[in-house]
């Protein structure tokens, strides 16, 4: 088995949106107005080569974000939060292309949520399964969704995702855990917070844990120190899952990656466990 990070683009978000300030809808608020902008982060999505078949956490974003309609211009976030750079040749499917790998190649996808950082490339993958989390599959394309900041209007027409039932197999403080392989090395692991029911893919390979945690946190700093976006919409829900994660690391070797933490790549290459608590 092997894992590769495949950078499709970077995005740039507002300081409080990547560690969130005051409590409940004002956190929110707070990340509107502020006027200070994180560097550009990397926007990752992750290839997992495995004996049964390869896998893809997350999708990236599409180059079609320099369209000038592809961001609805009333939504006050997208508006003036949010900064993306993405070429045609940095989406998923040309780069899984010059690797050597079809399409049809991907035997199943894996969405951490339904951002559009996130989704943006599923229209790459027309053959493939795609493992959902039903929860945040109902809320995106829900009446409220667009308000919520979710395109569904992007997705491919022929999109019908499988959602994922979880079962009552512990994995040290996950209780509840959704095996990907027959062989039970990639498994998915609820970690709500940055959405209600944001998933993240756990890999196990030659005695060390992968977490690709989507945005779990943004970076490996800010779950270390504890730190909640400011998006998730109950930061409560949010810190208890930094914690099992914090937990689950103290046991366990785990190398963490979220999508824009820009040392995730290395990490993943370098094997760099996260030392907790
Ligand atoms: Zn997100």
């Amino acid at each position: 088995m092997n894992i590769y990070a495949i950078q499709t683009g970077t995005v740039a978000i507002k300081n409080k949106q990547r560690i969130g300030q005051g409590s409940g809808f004002i956190r929110q608020i707070n990340m509107l107005l502020d006027h200070s902008w994180t560097e550009f982060l990397p926007i990752y999505a992750w290839l997992i080569e495995h004996s049964e078949g390869i896998l893809i956490v997350d999708t990236g974003e599409s180059a079609r974000v320099h369209q000038a309609d592809y961001f609805p211009k009333w939504h006050p976030y997208f508006r003036s939060s949010v900064r993306m750079n993405v070429s045609p040749e940095q989406e998923i499917g040309p780069q899984l292309g010059a690797l050597g790998i079809k399409p049809s190649d991907v035997k199943k996808v894996i969405l951490t949520h339904f951002h559009t950082d996130h989704a943006g490339g599923l229209a790459h993958f027309p053959g493939s399964e795609i493992l959902v989390s039903g929860e945040d599959y109902r809320a995106a394309r829900s009446f409220g969704g667009p308000l919520a900041g979710y395109l569904p209007q992007h997705w491919p027409g022929w999109f019908a995702p499988t959602s994922i039932r979880f079962e009552n197999a512990a994995l040290g403080v996950f209780k509840h855990t959704y095996p990907v392989t027959t062989a039970g090395d990639v498994i998915v692991i609820p970690t709500p917070g940055h959405t209600a029911a944001h998933i993240s893919v756990l890999v196990r390979h030659q005695d060390c844990y992968y977490l690709l945690a989507g945005d779990t946190t943004y970076s490996e700093q800010t779950l270390l120190r504890r730190q909640v976006d400011g998006i998730s919409p109950n930061a409560h829900i949010a810190l208890r899952t930094i914690d099992n994660i914090l937990d689950f690391a103290k046991n366990n070797p785990l190398v963490y990656l979220p999508t824009h933490d820009p040392q995730s790549a290395a990490r993943l290459k370098e094997r760099q466990t996260l030392v907790a608590g």
